[in-house]
This record gives C-alpha cells, structure tokens and sequence, in this order.
C-alpha cells in the first residue's frame, strides 16, 4: 500500500482515494444517471481537501467523464480482482513445493495496467464481503408454492423462476465464464436460460471434439505407446544412442532419425533411421495383394492376425534390402528388426537426408547420369534380386555422393508375383515421364524400358495391346507355377538377413 492511501488510511483505486465507507453497490445503481452526477458532484468536492498527499493523488486521477473511460476503469479494476485472485491460486497450488507452476500467462493483460497498488487490492479484497457471491434462491417447498391467499407464490412464478435461473448458471462448467449476473438480483427468463445452457453443451462437445481429434492425431502421426517403448528398449540396450527427430510420416509409416550405438558387439551405423510400419490397419488393407500373392510370405499372410501382417511388411522390407545389398545396389543397410520397427542406416548426413530425385537440383549432366544409374538399377533388381520394386518413382530414390539410392522396398515382389510385370510396367511408367520431363533426351520411352528391363521382347503397340500381353504373359507364368510346382524365375531363398528371433509377447 502506497505511502498517501496508508497516511489517510484509505485505500487507492482507479479513481484515486476512495471512500472507506462507501457501500456495496449493484450495476443497477452504478449505472444510475442520478448516481454519476452525485459521484461526479463528490469529485468535484475533494480538491477542496487540506491533505497535501490528496493534492498528490489527484493529479493522477483520471477523467471520469467520458463513459468510455469509465467502462476501461471498471475494467482495469475487474481484471486486477481476478488477477489477484490468480495469484492466490497459484500460491495455493504450489504450496512448500519446490517445483512450483506460474499461472502468469492467465493474467489479464490491460493498457491501463500500472505496476502499484496490485498488493493492496488484495487486502482490499480480502477484508470485504465478496459482492460476486450469490446468495442461494429460497427453495419451492415440494407442495409448489409459497404463502397464503392473495401473496401465494407457485414454482412458476416468474420472478422466482428468474432467479433461479440465474443461480443454475453456477453449475455450468467451470470454463463458462457467466461474469457478475450471479451476485445480482438477476432474472432470467426460461428462454434465455435455456438457450445459454444449449450454448454451454455445445461448446463443450466441441471443446471435446477437438480434444478428441488432437489427441487422436498424434497417436496416428507420432507412434502409439507399445511402439515408443520399443523405442526406448533400443536406447536402453545401446542399439541406439538417441532418437532425434521424425523425418517423414507417410500414410504407412513414420521415420525418424537417431544415433547408432552398438548390437552384440557390432558398431551400428553412427547415423540410422528408424521406420515405424503404422499399426493403424486401414491403409494396408490396400495393399493386400504386394504381400498376399507373394509366394515367399503368403503361408503366413493367411494365418496371421492383422496386427502381425504388418510386421510382415517390416520383414519384408528387410529381406528385400538385403537382397539388394548383396547385389551391391545402393540401398540402406539393415541394421535390426523388432516387430513392426525396422531399424537401417541412413541415407545423408549430419542429420540432414538426402533428397529425393524430384526435389534434387541436379545439371543436366548429373540428371543423365542418374538417368542411366536407374535404368541399371532397374535390370540389376530384376535380374540379380528378382524384384520389381513396385513402388519406384522420383519419390522414392534419394540423390546422395553423386548416386541413385533405392529405398522404400516394403511392397516389393518378384517377377512371378501374379501382378509383377503389371507393376513394373507402372515403374517404367514412372521413371520414364520423370527423366523425359527433365529434359533427358537419352530417356527410353515406357515400352522400350518394360523390354529392356525385364529383357521381355514384346512388341511395342498401343498400350491396350500391350497390357494385355503383359497380363497373358503373367497368366502364363502362374499357370506354370501350378503345374510344375516350381517357379519360372530362380529364386534364393536365403537372403542373409538378421535372423529373426520370435518375440516373447508373440
Ligand atoms: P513411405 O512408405 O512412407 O514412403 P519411405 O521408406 O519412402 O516410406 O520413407 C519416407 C521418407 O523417409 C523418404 O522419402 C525419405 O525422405 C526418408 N527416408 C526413408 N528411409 C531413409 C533412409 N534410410 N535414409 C534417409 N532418409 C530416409
Ligand atoms: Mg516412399
């Protein structure tokens, strides 16, 4: 409290030195005309006070004429209340305790707020009686009126009903801020009442709905809890030293960048990936048939729970890129493989991925030389691996020390896969329109990269007729499969990738 309010013994407000004994008054009364002209009358008396200290104050008081003013005043003093009352809640809240919460940022914030005084309002505050409190409505006795004769009083009484009202805006949500109408003999019609209740359902629905959404979201873009804690089983047993950040979340994955530790003695690569196949089904239900109809997984596919075809993917992604590793194809090395979280290294560096072939800014040189790295790559994997990729596109090969690197390989098959040509068809598709679109003259049309990929001499035609020899062609081949029992393409079955240890929860 400032020097002159405790020399005069009275409090300062907004409006300077304020009259101990001036009593608590309603809105109604504030805004009475005859009160402003008695209020502004008193104004108009204190300079005549002898106190020198008043003299001081004064100056500082402001005009109270314009209700502009006025109403900023009022406001000034109503958001230092709740201020005050914040600042009891937060010295409650936080007790003895040594980590302590600051409701600072709940505070009201005011172009009049000045730094004096905030203490002595608390004072203020707590030496009266708080004129916010509402005083409980007499309760309707159960026979439904009150008194006798001519003054009887029915439940329907609209006064009564008014008041009541008023008093069951105290049990709406505590974040419905209904302001001062509680503590005032305020009446509320049943209409008014009604629809500022519908107001308050439907606010919190929607203030649920979008809690609901958020936190629905992020289970869906982050990883749900059983996968982080795979993640922090990897950091607690070295394989990893960190896990820094998401690189990318796709419709059926999330990657994310961490530190290499080490696995059974090995050093793992300083820097890895980590791609989190999502457990959220909708999306691979899809994608069914990459996986379904590849002979290599489709025992298992058919005994397997959802939830378990997706580690499926994991694996095959695994078994995939270590195909293409021993084919010295530039691809991410496998590292480790835990249910539906395959661990590999990382294309890039510095935490800083490579890019990918469509947002490379590569000279028309490099971008002709890439051209013919991926044309190699293409034959390498169907002759060397016996993959299609599947999924090849400018998207999914990055630009990194002057090469072309394959990655996402999760839905890759091989050529007999009953849809197999069809999906290489779709990459040469892809890889085609790309190069010729960057300007690759060298760049071989769909067809010519169909035959020269897959060493198929089908005769180039309208792409009806093509695909329909396509299609022939992989009848033929299932056909075959059928009746000898063997496939057409040689296949290894042994891919040198980590063995897979069955899990304990399996
Ligand atoms: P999706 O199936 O979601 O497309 P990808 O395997 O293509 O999954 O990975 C998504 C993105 O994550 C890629 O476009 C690439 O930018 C990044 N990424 C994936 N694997 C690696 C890796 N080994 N090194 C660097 N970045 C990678
Ligand atoms: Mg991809």
């Amino acid at each position: 409290m400032d020097q002159a309010a405790l020399a005069t013994g009275t409090p300062k407000g907004p409006w300077g030195s304020v009259a101990p004994a001036a009593p608590a008054c309603s809105l109604t009364e504030v805004m009475s005309e005859q009160l402003a002209r008695q209020l502004d009358e008193e104004n108009n008396v204190l300079p005549s006070l002898s106190d020198p200290a008043a003299d001081l104050l004064l100056e500082d008081v402001p005009d109270t004429a314009s209700d502009l003013m006025l109403a900023q005043m009022l406001q000034l003093q109503f958001d230092r209340e709740c201020d005050d009352q914040l600042r009891r809640e937060e010295r409650k809240f936080n007790g003895d305790s040594k980590v302590s919460i600051s409701f600072e940022n709940y505070r009201m914030v005011h172009p009049y707020e000045d730094s004096d005084s905030s203490e002595d309002e608390v004072d203020w505050q707590d030496t009266r009686h708080d004129p916010y409190k509402a005083e409980k409505p007499q309760a309707t006795p159960r026979k439904g009126f009150t008194g006798k004769g001519k003054n009887i009083t029915t439940k329907h009484d609209e006064e009564t009903c008014g008041r009541k009202n008023t008093a069951r805006m105290d049990n709406f949500a505590p974040e419905v801020l209904v302001g001062d109408g509680l503590g005032m003999d305020l009446k509320l019609s049943n209409q008014v009442f009604n629809s500022l209740k519908q107001h308050c359902y439907s606010e919190q629905r929607r203030s649920a709905r979008l809690h609901e959404k958020k936190e629905h979201s992020t289970a869906e873009q982050a990883v749900d809890p059983r996968t982080r804690l795979l993640m922090y089983k990897m950091v607690n047993a070295g394989v990893l030293e960190n896990i820094n950040g998401c690189i990318s979340t796709g419709k059926e994955s999330v990657v994310f960048h961490a530190d290499g530790g080490s696995l059974e003695e090995q050093p793992v690569p300083d820097e890895v990936v980590l791609k989190v196949f999502k457990t959220t089904l909708n999306e691979f239900k899809n994608r069914d048939r990459y996986i379904k109809d590849d002979y290599r997984f489709k025992d298992r596919f058919s005994k397997l729970n959802p939830r378990k075809i997706i580690r499926l993917w994991a694996e095959k992604e695994m078994h995939n890129l270590s195909r293409m590793k021993r084919a010295e194809i530039p691809c991410p090395e496998v590292v480790l493989l835990k249910k539906h979280i395959l661990v590999m290294s990382f294309i890039g560096k510095d935490h800083v991925p490579a890019p990918k072939l469509k947002d490379a800014m590569l000279d028309s040189d490099d971008m002709k030389a890439a051209y013919c790295q991926v044309l190699h790559l293409m034959q390498q994997m169907y002759r060397e691996c016996h993959l299609v990729h599947a999924d090849l596109s400018e998207y999914n090969m990055l630009w990194h020390q002057g090469k072309v690197w394959l990655i996402d390989v999760s839905q890759s098959v091989e050529p007999t896969h009953p849809h197999g040509l069809e999906f290489l068809f779709r990459d040469c598709r892809n890889v085609s329109t790309f190069f010729q679109k960057r300007g690759v003259t060298e760049a071989l049309g769909v067809y010519d990269l169909f035959n020269a990929v897959s060493g198929l001499n089908i005769p180039v035609a309208a792409e009806d007729e093509f695909m329909a020899q396509i299609v022939a062609l992989e009848k033929r081949n299932e056909d075959h499969v059928q009746r000898r029992g063997k496939k057409t393409f040689p296949v290894s079955l042994e891919d040198g990738g980590p063995p897979l240890k069955p899990d304990a929860d399996d």
